[in-house]
Parts: structure tokens; C-alpha cells; sequence
């Protein structure tokens, strides 16, 4: 399927000559740009820094809740509130690379917990607040949690009952202002005694701030350990993927208990200066489109799963909203079917820019930037410093690995696993006491991605699948979301997850399980139109088979979960579905 590129509109390229700064990025000069005093520490390039200038009155955070109330603080406010907290666990006895745990949606007690805890030079580990009690308890019991900062309401739920099979964890803040439920303290209450003058201690680089589990997409979640370095990225990635300003007024959507809510929803606008939104609310689109429009957001990051809902409203929905203000939106987390760039187009007037990135990167490493065309279907190009491969794959579907070395391939618009060249500063530095699995993720001087992808004339990377999730059916290799995008194609399509199903000629057959837009149903007459549909766009690739399914089952960060599909449609075990939307 060909696809027009989209020519990058003349108001969003930033005024910065993109090009010459990518000749003579390092990631010694994105260094530079940061203060570093007393070393590098995430929360002083994010909140004190900021304190100490003029921008110290300007709003940092504007946070819309559920009943639409914006609670505003500025970054004086933050440098307050976060000192209050790091001197509450000062006060506790909680130190350097101790965990604090969140519990928590997007609301100011996140912000202030978060940096608070890094200014300490703790550890944060934050959770899906709609994680149920055992998803909670792995990973409070791995991470070795000693602090929880969540609410009343979810610690009664989903907290009390496991508390006692979690001997490290000693204390339990709770927002609001009580009662605080037995064996917890109000955060307010520990906070009023708390005072709001903090001095960061020296920080290195190295040393650990962030502890992130992976999605769990494709099993059992793992923690990737981050250190106080990664901001350098954080920030590089912001200016270059997002083309985010200190003026900008930013929302990203994720949830804070995802890589991509804490590394772009909470600190790489921040060491940026510009105003972060956070919307608590459930999604909604008429909610979302008010509150881009009231809150004049002016850079978007989001997701595709978003972005098709939005679709399924089509474009007149939109259109009844002032959404002037925008210039830059951008998605990630899973591909962005080519069809929802073109509505990005129609609908917001503005391109969608995917980029790609994994919570073992730590910030995004490969994107349709600012400066640059977007090729609709496209993940876009390798950011400045960052240098990526496609290897050569073996029977496994992985990275083929002989005596320890790789072949790269070179040739355009062939399929290779996808690796990276360590180095960048918001790398993993582990898995959480996991040393062999960590060792595995490289070879032959490569970081090994667990993606497949293409790379074609131009430089642009295409995805493919996830390696474990390419579908090998009479001889031919096919990733499944080419097949879902295809599908998504047709006008009574909303979504689809694509599988491969053991087939005793075929090795596997394709088979599609599609969610309709609102007005059409599933019918015998519909199946067999799609299934014709499919063989035409796609000819021998196409699905054989395809199930109508309204609730297609999705990670929290939004992801189809096509491992769950293949499971159900087996009847195997359903394995790790702790990071199922819906399951806690
Ligand atoms: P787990 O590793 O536990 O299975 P996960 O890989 O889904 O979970 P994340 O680190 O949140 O956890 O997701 C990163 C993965 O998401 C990438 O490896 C890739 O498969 C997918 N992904 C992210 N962005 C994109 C994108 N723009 N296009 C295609 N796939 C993407
Ligand atoms: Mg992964």
C-alpha cells in the first residue's frame, strides 16, 4: 500500500535549523545544555532550575479533574511542594535508592511525589492506578517498595488486603484529607510539617532514579532500571521528536504508570519550561477534544488506540471544536495505521508523528521529527545520537548470533530485528535483579529491540511486528499490522488485532479479529466482504478467517494484545494478563 508523504507544514518546523543541529549533536553538547549543579539530577533540571529564574512564575502544571476543577501550579510551587516531600522521606528515614511506589492518576500529588522522591535521591517506581491487588503486589514485592503514595480509596480496595504479605513496605501516604485509613498517614498532614527548602545532594549520573515495568505485552512484565542521566535524553528527545518549546503548552496522554507518562508527562517538559496539562478524566473524545481546546494545548503526544477511538467519530466532531492552538501532535506505543495520519490530516489539520521507542530506551529513539517529512505508516528516523540496525534474523525470528556476532543487513527495505547501539543516556542500566535476561538483550555490540522492522531507501524504518508476533503462513513472513491497517482501511473497520493460527498446510493461517464503527454490523455478508477486501489489497497474506469482536482486549498503555487473542482463540492458558485493560 503506497501512501503520499505528508510535507512537513512550514509552522511546525522549529525555527532552530533542525539540520545543522543534527550534524553536530552529541550527547556531550545536549549535556551541556543542562545546569548539572551538584551533578546531574532529573528533578533539579525539571523543577529548580527553573525556580532559580524568572520562569519561576510561570504555571508548570495545570491539572483538569474529573468534575473539570484545574488545579494551577506554578514552578515555584513545585520546587516547594517537591522539597516538602523529599524532607517528609528525609524525615522517614527513606534514603538514596530507596523505592517509592505511586498509586496514583494524574493528579499535582503525583507530580510532587515523584520529583520529591528524586530529589532525595530515591527511587520511583510508579503503578497503573487501575491495576488490580496481585499486579500491586509483584511488583511492590520485586521492587522492593519501602514507600506508597496512592489514595484512600484504591489503598482500601486494593491495597489493605495484600499489605500483610508486604513486610519492606513500611509506609502508606494518602492524598486528600482523611480520615487516612488505618496503618496509612495523610500526605497533606506529613507534608504541613515538612519544609519547603531542600538542597538536592550531590547526584551522579549513574545513579539509579526510575524503575519501570515493561507493558507486559508479551508476558511476564520486567523491571527496567533507569538512572538520573536519562534526563539529558529526556529533554534532546523533547526538543527534536516533540519540537516542544518553553512557550508550549503540553498533554500526554499516558498514563503516569507507563515509561511514556513519566519520561514525556512529567519530566521532559518540565526541564524544558514549558506548561504540562494533565488531564485525570477517562477517555472520552468529546472530553479530549474540550480539553485540548480549553486548555489550548499546543502539542499533543498520544496514542494510536486514542486515535482510532477518535476516529471512529470521524472528523465532524472535531470540527465543532476550537482546536486553533494546535501544531504538533505525535503517537506512540504500538504502529500508527497509515489511514489514522490521513484523518489527522482531515480531521486536526495537522499530521500525526509517530515515533517508536521501548521502555528499556527510556526516551524515544526514532521518530517522524519536526523538520522532517512524514511518511505516513512510517515510525520515521533514527534521532541525532542515536545510531540503529536491522539484523540479520535466524529460525527463532530473533537476531541471528554466531561466536557473539550479528550481520547487519544493508540492503533497503529488507526485514531485520531492530538494534541499537548502546550509549544514549536514558538506556536501561538492567532489568531488576535480572543480570541474565539483561545480558541476553545485547549482542555483537548491539542492543537487541525484540522488534522487527524494515528500513527503506530514504532511511525511514517501517515496523513490522514484534518478533515473536510475525506470522509465518505458506512460506511468507508477515508482521500483523500490516494486515490490521489494510482492514482499517475499509469504512466499516474501527479496529483490528491480527493473529497467526497453526494451520496442519499453511504452518499458520491469518485470522483477524475486528472491532465495527458504530452503524454497522456483523454480518455473514460483512465477513465475506472484508475477507474479499483483504485479498485484494493484500493477495496471499490476507486473513482466511475473521471474527467480529467489540472489545478487542488492549494493555493499559493501549496496545492490542494479540498474545491474549492467540491464547483465547487456542484455548491456552491466558498467561500474564496483569496489564489488561479492564482487569483491574
Ligand atoms: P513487554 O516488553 O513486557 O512485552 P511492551 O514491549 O509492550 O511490553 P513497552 O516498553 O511499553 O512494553 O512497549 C515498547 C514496544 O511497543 C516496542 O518494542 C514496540 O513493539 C511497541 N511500539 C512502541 N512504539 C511503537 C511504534 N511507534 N510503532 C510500532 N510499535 C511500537
Ligand atoms: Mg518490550
Amino acid at each position: 500500500m503506497m501512501w503520499e508523504t505528508v510535507h512537513k507544514n512550514p509552522i511546525q518546523a522549529n525555527l532552530l535549523d533542525y539540520a545543522a543541529e543534527c550534524r553536530s549533536f552529541s550527547w556531550e553538547g545536549a549535556r551541556a545544555r543542562l545546569y548539572g549543579r551538584h551533578g546531574l539530577n532529573i528533578a533539579y533540571e525539571a523543577v529548580d532550575r527553573h525556580a532559580e529564574t524568572e520562569r519561576r512564575h510561570q504555571t508548570a502544571l495545570r491539572c483538569v479533574g474529573r468534575d473539570d476543577k484545574v488545579t494551577e501550579l506554578t514552578y515555584l510551587d513545585l520546587h516547594r511542594e517537591t522539597g516538602r516531600f523529599a524532607n517528609v522521606l528525609r524525615e522517614l528515614g527513606v534514603g538514596k535508592g530507596e523505592r517509592v511506589f505511586t498509586l496514583l492518576g494524574r493528579v499535582p500529588d503525583l507530580y510532587v511525589t515523584v520529583l520529591g522522591t528524586l530529589k532525595n535521591l530515591s527511587v520511583l517506581s510508579p503503578l497503573f492506578s487501575a491495576f488490580g491487588p496481585e499486579p500491586i503486589r509483584e511488583r511492590l514485592r520485586l521492587g522492593g517498595g519501602r514507600v506508597l503514595v496512592t489514595t484512600p480509596e484504591l489503598y482500601a480496595r486494593k491495597v489493605a488486603p495484600i499489605r500483610d504479605s508486604l513486610p519492606a513496605l513500611e509506609h502508606v501516604l494518602v492524598t486528600g484529607d482523611g480520615p487516612a485509613p488505618e496503618g496509612t498517614r495523610l500526605l497533606r498532614e506529613a507534608m504541613t510539617g515538612a519544609s519547603p527548602r531542600f538542597d538536592i545532594p550531590p547526584t551522579d549520573s549513574e545513579d539509579m532514579a526510575l524503575l519501570h515495568f515493561t507493558s507486559g505485552t508479551t508476558g511476564r512484565p520486567k523491571g527496567a532500571v533507569h538512572v538520573h542521566a536519562a534526563v539529558i535524553a529526556h529533554r534532546a528527545t523533547a526538543v527534536y521528536a516533540l519540537d516542544l518549546r518553553p512557550e508550549d503548552t503540553f498533554w500526554c496522554t499516558a498514563d503516569p504508570g507507563w515509561v511514556t507518562g513519566m519520561s514525556y508527562g512529567v519530566i521532559a517538559p518540565l526541564t524544558i519550561g514549558a506548561t504540562v496539562v494533565a488531564d485525570t478524566g477517562e477517555f472520552d473524545a468529546r472530553r479530549w477534544y474540550r480539553t485540548l481546546q480549553d486548555q489550548r494545548v499546543s502539542v499533543w503526544y498520544t496514542a494510536p488506540t486514542a486515535l482510532r477511538m477518535l476516529m471512529r467519530h470521524g472528523g465532524e466532531l472535531a470540527a465543532g471544536y476550537d482546536l486553533s492552538r494546535l501544531r504538533f501532535v505525535a503517537s506512540v506505543g504500538e504502529p500508527l495505521n497509515p489511514e489514522i495520519v490521513v484523518w489527522g490530516l482531515r480531521a486536526l489539520g495537522l499530521p500525526v508523528h509517530d515515533n517508536w521507542w521501548q521502555t528499556e530506551t527510556g526516551a524515544i529513539m526514532i521518530s517522524n521529527y519536526a523538520a522532517m517529512d512524514v511518511k505516513p505508516g512510517s515510525m520515521g528516523r533514527p534521532l541525532p545520537g542515536i545510531r540503529a540496525a536491522l539484523l540479520r534474523r535466524g529460525a527463532d525470528g530473533r537476531a541471528l548470533v554466531s561466536d557473539g556476532e550479528v550481520q547487519v543487513v544493508e540492503e533497503p527495505d529488507a526485514e531485520g530485528e531492530l538494534a541499537l547501539r548502546p550509549g544514549w543516556p536514558s538506556m536501561f542500566r538492567g532489568y531488576l535483579d535480572d543480570p541474565e535476561r539483561y545480558a541476553k538483550a545485547f549482542a555483537g555490540g548491539w542492543y537487541l529491540t525484540g522488534d522487527v522492522a524494515r528500513r527503506d531507501a530514504d532511511g525511514y524504518y517501517w515496523f513490522v511486528a514484534r518478533a515473536d508476533d510475525v506470522i509465518k503462513s505458506a512460506g511468507h513472513l508477515i508482521g500483523p499490522f500490516e494486515v490490521e491497517s489494510v482492514l482499517m482501511e475499509h469504512p466499516a473497520v474501527a479496529e483490528a488485532g491480527v493473529i497467526g493460527k497453526p494451520d496442519p498446510v499453511a504452518g499458520e493461517l491469518v485470522k483477524a479479529f475486528v472491532t465495527l464503527r458504530p452503524g454497522h454490523e456483523p454480518t455473514d455478508a460483512l465477513r465475506r466482504e472484508l475477507v474479499a477486501f483483504g485479498r485484494r489489497r493484500l493477495g496471499a497474506v490476507a486473513p482466511k478467517e475473521i471474527a467480529f469482536d467489540q472489545n478487542l482486549p488492549h494493555t493499559r498503555s493501549g496496545k492490542v494484545m494479540r498474545r491474549l487473542l492467540k491464547a483465547r482463540e487456542l484455548g491456552l492458558p491466558e498467561g500474564d494478563i496483569s496489564t489488561l485493560e479492564g482487569s483491574g
